[in-house]
């Protein structure tokens, strides 16, 4: 089908029906991190990532064992997969920064052995917040090469503003199709999954304990957030779930980037459910509906009772879907 560019037209009217046009100079990422504001009630903080930072790092830290060697650990951020035992601590995401001491409280309650690496799953602060905290604790820190470029450039997304992190929370080691290691009895493979979330994304398989980390490619039961600033697109997100279904069998735990550890069966549905409102919003764009009218015909109704409750206000995630078709 034909594949415009969204207008600035249109981001005027998704902006006005967002609730007014102060905005508009950021395009699309503003008026959803306006958006995302106004679902979350926030009063228009005078920091709004100092906000977020505080908001995630008062959600406790909760565990689940997934493994003789592996844990998830869940709650101030995306969720955190920690590879323990005698080799060393290898940790998948970080939390935010304020939650800092309960998280190295847990990891040191699991034993002696020291923190040998972190591996980003991508570049979004709530996987990387603690980078540098772990670098001076003396972990290395792996990533895809776009995650380093990444954390090298500033950022706008979600109403918050980035600063190029300081090069001590940078990656100190990437990759860019994939890697394999072995510790504590596990095999790890890494593998680039091509721009869905973002343009950053990796998948860990523990193939052992037959665990998958999947970072933001999968939220669990929620509409997941798509950043179009960093390449992230509806129909990669498709794409990388197919692929990443067929890396999977019925007993593989699933770890999301948010929301509950899940399986197959799990990311089958999340899969079925972009396909379906992909196709709907496809539909109205391709008889030339805008995006104001695309949202305005609901076209996640049918799911949003389920689905809409996350992250990802309804509305918010139909012009984000509309704006990468
Ligand atoms: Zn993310």
């Amino acid at each position: 089908m034909k594949s415009a560019p969204i207008t600035r037209r249109e981001l005027l009217k998704t902006a006005s029906l967002f609730g007014g046009g102060a905005c508009l100079a950021h395009l699309v990422p503003a008026s959803i991190g306006r958006a995302y504001a106004l679902v979350q009630q926030v009063a228009a903080p005078a920091d709004p990532l100092a906000a977020m930072r505080a908001q995630m790092a008062a959600a406790p830290i909760e565990a689940l064992t997934l493994s003789d060697t592996l844990t998830m650990l869940s709650g101030p951020g995306g969720n955190v997969v920690v590879l323990n035992g005698p080799d060393g601590k290898i940790v998948v995401d970080t939390f935010v920064q304020g939650v800092w001491p309960a998280l190295t409280q847990r990891l040191d309650a699991m034993g002696n052995a020291p923190i040998t690496l972190v591996i980003d799953t991508h570049w979004h602060f709530d996987h990387t917040d603690n980078n540098e905290s772990f670098r001076n604790a003396g972990a290395g820190i792996l990533a895809h090469e776009n995650t380093r470029k990444r954390l090298s450039e500033p950022h706008d997304l979600l109403g918050m503003h980035f600063n190029p992190a300081p090069a001590a929370a940078r990656p100190t080691d990437t990759f860019t199709e994939t890697r394999t290691m072995q510790a504590n009895g596990e095999r790890v493979d890494l593998g680039y999954i091509p721009p869905a979330h973002t343009d950053t994304d990796i998948y860990i398989h523990f193939t052992r304990a037959n665990v998958l980390h999947l970072g933001d490619l999968f939220f669990n039961g929620m509409y997941p957030f798509i950043d179009t600033s960093t390449a992230g697109s509806i129909n990669g997100m498709i794409v990388g779930a197919e692929r990443m279904l067929k890396m999977a069998n019925a007993t593989t735990k699933i770890v999301p980037g948010h929301g509950p550890l899940g399986d197959r069966a799990a990311l089958t549905t999340y899969r079925d459910v972009l396909v379906d409102v992909r196709d709907r919003v496809r539909k109205l764009k391709a008889a030339g509906r805008t995006v104001e009218q695309t949202v305005a015909a609901k076209p996640t109704a049918h799911l949003d009772a389920t689905w809409g409750k996350g992250f990802m206000q309804p509305d918010v995630f139909v012009t984000i879907v509309y704006s990468t078709l």
